[in-house]
């Protein structure tokens, strides 16, 4: 059976797309590869986000493309995701040794159509039409495909977005929200827990949406909080984590569930943009900036010990000076553990792209840079009062930077790095933090038990 490589550009959403599309060949037989260069399948699974993101994935696969033709002809080069749903046929027109285009709603046509030109039946195949009840296809994992236990993952609840900020193309390569069934997602938790899985990250485009046209509220709950009710009641599920969500959708509900549910991690995730009410009605995000600090004081009410982590664009077009003074301070008024700095960017077919003010690339990037620092000096004076303290970290494996160590993550998602050795894999422990580096903090190994 050939073997596949999949390249992923963007998001955790297209992590996970790209884990289920490889368990899905591999349960038809194909072998992972351990690179493009030896690969009977290419496909590079791309984002639109930003324009960078789809310049990058369009000249990998131009010198993928002169690559294999050279050395390996009858490799199949394929392009996922959402700059295949946005783009389509436009990408074989204008990369002709592209064979496969799979929009997002196709992930799990992937194996079929590539037994069909592998087999020689069809030539070239794009198709990036709507389908209904994709929502509910990306639920394959890869645990078993490494030696190792795997200690979290991330399971899809829903796809797509309703909000449309003028910014952003998700809307457009996503389409509409589509919500899986609890029963159904409960069941893909239940399956991973059984296989070692200790924390789940519940994953959509805008999961504090979930289920709002198809499932009705009950008790006072949404049905987000109805699925976060049902995942808690897990045997052997130790923790919760969601991501992305909305800041419109912290109802008292879901601030409640923070109170209420022990699995349900101090850690939250809430894209602001920005800190002037201005941008963001020109962003239509939906909520001011009053309304955003009042959803983040509730939350410390309700779990002193939140971590709280945060997107931000910059120089979005309109923005003035006084508008970026005001994200300046935000940042200090909420000081966020984690924040995620963008310089704006234009995407095709998108209202932003079209308004005026369009802010000069140089006046972007010293927003970008005056912003990050003050960014980085708060989380360096939070990530320091952390020394001294105990804390409770689930160990996920050896630390990328430096395999010969461990590292675990605490329930306010802080990573921590320790001497420990495999056999913590999948321990929740306590360790003592010795010292903090910018956004990780080292444990002290003398206190493992
Ligand atoms: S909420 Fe806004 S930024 Fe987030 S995916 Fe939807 S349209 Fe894009």
């Amino acid at each position: 059976m050939p073997s596949v490589y999949i390249k992923t550009y963007g998001c955790q959403m297209n992590e996970r797309d790209s884990e289920a599309v490889a368990a899905q060949l591999m349960a038809k037989g194909y072998t992972l590869a351990p690179s493009e260069a030896v690969a009977d399948v290419i496909l590079l699974n791309t984002c639109s986000v930003r324009d960078f993101a789809e310049q990058k994935a369009l000249n990998k696969m131009v010198n993928i493309a002169a690559e294999t033709r050279r050395n390996r002809p009858e490799a199949v080069l394929g392009f996922m995701g959402c700059m295949a749903q946005s783009r389509g046929q436009e990408l074989i027109d204008r990369l002709p040794d592209v064979d496969l285009v799979l929009g997002t709603q196709k992930f799990h046509r992937a194996a079929d159509y590539l037994g069909e030109i592998l087999a020689g039946r069809r030539d070239k195949i794009v198709d990036v039409a709507a389908e209904q009840g994709s929502e509910a296809t990306i639920r394959e994992h890869l645990l078993n495909g490494s030696a190792k236990k795997t200690v979290t993952a991330f399971v899809s609840i829903m796809q797509g977005c309703n909000q449309y900020c003028t910014f952003c193309i998700v809307p457009y390569t996503r389409g509409e929200e589509r919500s899986r069934g609890i029963p159904d997602i409960v069941a893909e938790c239940r399956q991973l827990v059984s296989q070692g899985v200790k924390e789940i990250t519940l994953l959509g485009q805008i999961v504090t949406s979930y289920g709002k046209r198809t499932i009705s509220e009950k008790d006072g709950k949404s049905a987000f909080v109805q699925l976060l009710d049902a995942v808690q009641e897990i045997k052997g599920l130790e923790r919760i984590r969601f991501t992305s969500p909305h800041p419109k959708g912290y109802g008292d509900d879901l601030i409640e569930a923070y109170a209420r549910l022990p699995k349900l991690v101090e850690s939250a995730h809430l894209p602001v943009q920005s800190g002037s009410d201005r941008v963001l009605k020109l962003m239509h995000r939906g909520y001011t900036r009053a309304r955003y600090v009042g959803i983040i004081e509730k939350l410390r009410r309700a779990r002193p010990e939140i971590g709280i982590s945060t997107d931000i664009i910059v120089g979005f077009p309109g923005e003035t000076g006084d508008d970026f003074e005001q994200t300046l301070s935000l940042a200090h008024e909420v000081e966020f553990d984690q924040a995620y700095i963008f310089k704006y960017s234009q995407r095709r077919d998108t209202p932003a792209a079209e308004m005026p003010g369009q802010v000069p690339q140089k006046v972007r990037e010293e927003r970008n840079k005056r912003l990050l620092e003050v960014i980085n000096e708060i989380a360096g004076r939070k990530f320091n009062t952390f020394i001294g303290r105990q804390m409770q970290i689930l160990v996920e494996g050896p630390s990328k930077k430096n395999p010969a160590r461990m590292t675990g993550r605490t329930r306010c998602n802080k990573i921590v790095v320790f001497d420990g050795s495999e056999r913590h894999r999948g321990q929740l422990m306590d360790v003592k933090i010795t010292r903090a580096g910018s956004f990780t903090l080292y444990g002290d190994p003398a206190i493992l038990d």
